[in-house]
């Protein structure tokens, strides 16, 4: 018989990852402390709990989708929390971007309870949770992997069991350094080459062609050429996950200088106002500082 899925957090990411779960024939249990979500996937065919306890007590696999490690923790080790309800033998999966550090006191938690448990964060974005494409990083045991990657086929494209618990998110805090200093790298050629008289859509032009080229440039193209900073991913989430990594830094003894500078650039951008704009804003920092707006004549 086919497992029964709790999902618990159904926010921008949560609500569709859940409700792609429906589609592919999962039977669901559902519960997030804001009502509405809740009733918007109730009428989407998923049972509506009133708490978290109800949702692992009622479920074989749990997974989570919230903002950070307070609410997982909360969530999952709080009292009447997760943990406390899930029968032995079921698995919680959580696939929130929160601390290592936190996985593992988690993890220890499930082990002592007979609960798989793994830590499988994603990047993607909300269009990749809508279409069911996420990149899924995965830390656990290969059994609770396996048992999990009927789920991992329907919200993921591309799912890599990456080591043990807390491995999950180590990757994921490592993709978030790459991803914010590749912004901060492209911001600072596109000031400097317009600010000095070249056309910055022929800078992004020619860099794509060479060693330069990279996934951003491509993507976010528009955002930069245009000013254009709807989110996608937001400031304030990515300074957030900046943080973790800072953390992890600490906890695993590695210093992490240049991170160190993007987190204070985003923290920047949040006091000015746009911690909810796309972080490709991270282009106004510099532009800011150049007294310069790319694209416009010194
Ligand atoms: P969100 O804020 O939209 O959703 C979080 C949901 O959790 C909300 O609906 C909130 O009501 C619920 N919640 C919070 N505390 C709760 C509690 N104690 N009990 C029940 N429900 C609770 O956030 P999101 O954008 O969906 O992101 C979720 C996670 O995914 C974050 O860790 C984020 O960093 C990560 N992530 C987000 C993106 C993105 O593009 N948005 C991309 C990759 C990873």
């Amino acid at each position: 018989m086919a497992e029964k899925v709790g999902f618990i957090g159904l926010g921008v990411m949560g609500r569709p990852m859940a409700r792609n779960l429906i589609e592919a024939g999962n039977d669901l249990v559902v519960y997030d402390r804001n009502q509405s979500s809740v009733d918007e996937l109730s009428s989407s065919g998923a049972e509506a709990a009133g708490n978290a306890g109800e949702v692992a007590e009622k479920s074989d696999v749990v997974i989570t989708m919230l903002p950070n490690s307070p609410h997982v923790r909360e969530v999952a080790t709080g009292e009447g929390g997760v943990l406390e309800r899930m029968r032995e033998g079921s698995l919680f999966v959580d696939m929130s971007t929160i601390s290592p550090v936190v996985s593992q006191e988690i993890a220890q938690v499930a082990q002592e309870k007979g609960v798989g448990i793994l830590d499988a964060p994603v990047s993607g974005g909300d269009v990749g949770a809508q279409e069911g494409t996420l990149s899924i990083m995965v830390g656990g045991s290969e059994e609770d992997f396996e048992r999990a990657r009927p789920l991992f086929e329907v919200v993921g494209k591309t799912f890599v069991h990456v080591g043990g618990p807390g491995a999950g998110q180590v990757v994921k805090a490592a993709n978030q350094i790459v991803v914010a200093i590749t912004f901060e790298a492209v911001s600072e050629a596109l000031v400097l080459g317009s600010k000095a008289g070249v056309d910055p859509a022929k800078i992004l032009d020619v860099l794509s062609g060479g060693l330069a080229a990279n996934r951003i440039m491509e993507v976010r193209r528009k955002n930069f050429l245009e000013h254009d900073f709807t989110p996608g991913f937001r400031v304030d989430l990515h300074h957030k996950d900046l943080g973790i990594a800072l953390a992890a830094g600490r906890e695993y003894g590695v210093p992490l200088p240049v991170t160190a500078i993007l987190d204070q650039m985003l923290q920047a951008l949040r006091m000015k106002g746009q911690g909810d704009q796309d972080h490709s804003a991270l282009l106004t920092v510099i532009e800011d500082w150049a007294q310069h707006r790319i694209g416009e004549t010194a």
